[in-house]
């Protein structure tokens, strides 16, 4: 019999082993959401949410795909439950990609200033020694970094 914890859905085995982490995470990306923002820009009030969220989708991605400590059940569970986006994990796969802050600085229609976003840009070819993207505040995510 799998463990059943509400009347709708039935969690894989596993589940108690990364519930904490990712109720932790909920939690946070709740009280983010709820935060006034006052005296910031607009979009760096949803930095803190677009890092949660990456943050999330981050830990199912190692668990699964490097470390391997969790069963596909259970990763394809996750995803469907929406504890990780499973858009910018296909994109975490593919070289070049592995870095991949959020889906939206690798949109070239999104930027104004360059093809893709800065912090897509390799360090050593940047010209500017600080950078933060005004989509979700990345510092930097190519490969190689
Ligand atoms: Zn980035
Ligand atoms: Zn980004």
């Amino acid at each position: 019999m799998p463990k059943v914890k509400t009347n709708r859905v039935t969690y894989p085995e596993g589940w108690e082993l990364i519930e904490p982490t990712l109720t932790e995470l909920q939690a946070k990306m709740r009280e983010a959401e709820n935060d006034p923002n006052d005296g910031k820009r607009k979009c760096e009030g949803l930095w803190p949410i677009f890092k949660i969220a990456h943050q999330k989708s981050r830990y199912i991605f190692d668990l699964y795909h490097r470390r391997k400590e969790i069963s596909k059940e259970l990763y394809e569970f996750c995803l469907d439950q929406g504890y990780a986006d499973r858009n910018i994990i296909a994109k975490w796969k593919k070289p070049g990609y592995e870095r991949l802050c959020c889906l939206r600085c690798m949109q070239p229609r999104d930027h104004n200033f360059q093809t893709t976003c800065v912090c897509r840009v390799p360090q050593h070819l940047r010209e500017e020694k600080v950078i933060e993207c005004v989509h979700c505040g990345c510092r930097g995510c190519a490969s190689g970094d």
